[in-house]
């Protein structure tokens, strides 16, 4: 491998990605020098874990900290200047200018090579009375402070979180954890994004079972201050559909646009999603400047399409990724399958790859499974039901995306079926995986591997599939609903106008359907309701399984 000497590597932004890249940026070159600006008053902190400090769940702030400038010159002999802001790029001579925040003074420093990190802001769209003091964005630790401030003196307030993202909603949790009065307001009809709106349900039952008052498809058009007649307070929010929200603080959580400024300034490409243009080098169209995080476009890996991913994990990688390329090793980053996960309270949600919206603006055929296995051995105490969807192509059975929500199990599934889709499995490739098995940690067949068998069963044309969503809509003179569960089960609960048989009395019952008909067979989670479909194909029915069943079903019409 060429080793590189001498170099000077200026590096913008030192959290996530900058601070990865400086300090694989030493380990590969021991008498280059490195430097890194930041604007802000930290380098290398947590910003993943500013909500559960303003929560009060990470007690001490200084754990927050991974680095200082002082950790960092002692252990990687950087260079790190804090409270100082890049403030152009001069490419022909490859200079920077630079401003000492507080003391106003600028200078100039030379590079050999640039790497930009400079992340991603959080968005405030132009609604009247938006800047307000108790109006937080959540960034950076002292936006986490500002907040902290406010709870302080704060006994039952009334926090209104404006966005569903996953800092909305981790926020929302830390607060009404804290025993604040919490109202989520979200523009779009559902939570998180990421998610298909079935399995957003599931946030939203959580965020109701804990008294978040949870307002859809409202857009907050204005903050207003209180009039004489309505409670005192910061400021009212005020959502199209005329609600006036009192509230005292409000956090904004509306998401992130890239921090492209000082790159466009110098004349750098900008791609089409708004972020900074590389190659899979993660080098910008000017050699000497690579750039990372937040503040890219990477490519999709499901859709191809360019996309703009704020993620701590790709922000990470990519730093080191930039370092090696600097310095003599050759490394690529292709591409993101936008890996995620958000705990709400009592759940977890996960997801990985392209969800059915994703796929249907890059118009790619594809077929959707609803499960609700166990996390682990259903006779072992404490399993809990993992509401999992797999999405995969009607041809090959290539894996195109997953989601996952449930209280126990979510993650370790969720990162199984990122590293296949990393590795460009099928779903004949998750049945046949070998997953570690003990009953309190899963089940013989574990849900991953249900998840590539329940698929297959499609794929080999063992049952047809039909959704929750169909369900609204089915003309009761072609197809009915047949439930097979239980008499108890059905007492909780039922499709309007289902006929009920129980499954173990299925074949004894056949001529009491109608051969007229399409049928659509529903149990719990699925499972029955594919035997039952078996049973029914095999005797001249014509039957889909409803994915999911009652379950996937129930929920989501909530
Ligand atoms: P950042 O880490 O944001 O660093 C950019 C830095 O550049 C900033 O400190 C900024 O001050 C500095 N800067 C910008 N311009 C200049 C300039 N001109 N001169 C000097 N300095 C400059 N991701 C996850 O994967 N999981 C999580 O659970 C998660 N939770 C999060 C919770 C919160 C509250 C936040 C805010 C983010 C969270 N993220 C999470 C996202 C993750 O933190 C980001 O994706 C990651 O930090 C991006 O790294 P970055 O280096 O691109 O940008």
């Amino acid at each position: 491998m060429k080793h590189v000497h001498n170099k000077r590597l200026i590096i913008v932004g030192g959290v996530a990605g900058g601070a990865s890249a400086a300090a694989r940026a030493r380990r590969l070159c021991e008498d280059c020098e490195i430097i890194v600006f930041e604007r802000g008053s930290y380098v290398s902190f947590a910003n993943c874990g500013l909500p559960y400090f303003v929560g009060g769940e990470i007690a001490d702030q200084d754990s927050l900290l991974l680095q200082t400038p002082a950790s960092l010159k002692a252990r990687f002999n950087l260079d790190v200047r804090i409270k100082t802001e890049v403030i152009r790029i001069d490419r022909a001579t490859q200079r920077i200018q630079v401003r000492e925040r507080e003391t106003g003074r600028e200078y100039e420093e030379s590079y050999d090579a640039l790497i930009l990190s400079t992340g991603a802001s959080p968005l405030k769209p132009p609604i009247p009375g938006i800047d307000h003091p108790n109006h937080f964005v959540v960034r950076n630790i002292p936006d986490a402070e500002q907040i902290m401030a406010w709870t302080k003196d704060c006994l039952r307030c009334r926090a209104v979180v404006v966005g569903g993202g996953y800092i909305g909603l981790e926020m929302a949790e830390q607060l009404r954890n804290r025993g604040f009065e919490v109202t989520v307001v979200e523009a779009s009809p559902q939570v998180m994004t990421p998610f298909d709106p079935e399995m957003a349900a599931w946030l939203h039952a959580e965020l109701r079972a804990n008294d978040v008052n949870l307002l859809l498809n409202d857009p907050v058009i204005a903050f207003e201050p209180p009039s004489d007649q309505e409670p005192a307070g910061a400021s009212i929010v005020v959502l199209k559909h005329g609600q006036r929200l009192p509230a005292d603080a409000v956090i904004l959580g509306l998401g992130v646009k890239p921090e492209i400024s000082l790159a466009a300034d110098a004349g750098l490409e900008i791609g089409e999603r708004g972020g900074i243009r590389v190659n899979g080098h993660l080098q910008t169209n000017d050699p000497h400047i690579w750039a990372v995080g937040d503040a890219i476009e990477v490519r999709d890996g499901i859709t191809g399409h360019w996309t703009l991913i704020a993620l701590a994990g790709p922000a990470n990688r990519q730093g080191r990724i930039a370092a090696n390329n600097i310095f003599g090793r050759p490394s690529r980053y292709e591409q993101t399958w936008g890996t995620a996960i958000v705990r709400l309270f009592e759940i977890t949600a996960g997801c990985t790859g392209a969800n059915e919206a994703s796929l249907r603006l890059a118009d790619i055929p594809f077929l959707a499974i609803h499960l609700h296995p166990s996390s682990h051995a259903g006779y072992y105490p404490g399993a809990e039901p993992i509401a999992l969807k797999v999405l995969f192509a009607p041809d090959t059975g290539k894996l195109l995306g997953a989601q996952a929500v449930g209280h126990d199990g979510v993650d370790k599934r969720i990162d199984v079926l990122a590293t296949a889709l990393k590795a460009d499995m099928t779903v004949h490739d998750l049945a046949e995986l070998e997953l570690a098995y003990a009953p309190p940690y899963g089940s013989a067949k574990d849900p991953v591997n249900l998840a590539g068998m329940a698929a297959q069963n499609v794929l080999n044309g063992d049952v047809s599939l039909a959704q929750w969503n169909e369900v609204a809509t089915l003309d009761p003179a072609k197809t009915l609903v047949l439930d097979v569960r239980g008499a108890d089960e059905r007492a909780k609960g039922f499709i309007p106008g289902s006929i009920h048989i129980p499954l173990d009395e299925l074949r004894g019952r056949l001529d009491e359907l109608p051969r007229d008909r399409e049928f659509i067979a529903h149990c719990q989670s699925g499972q029955r309701s594919y035997f039952a479909c078996r049973v029914l194909m095999q005797n001249g029915f014509q039957v889909r399984n409803l994915t999911g069943s009652w379950r996937t079903w129930s929920n989501a019409i909530q």
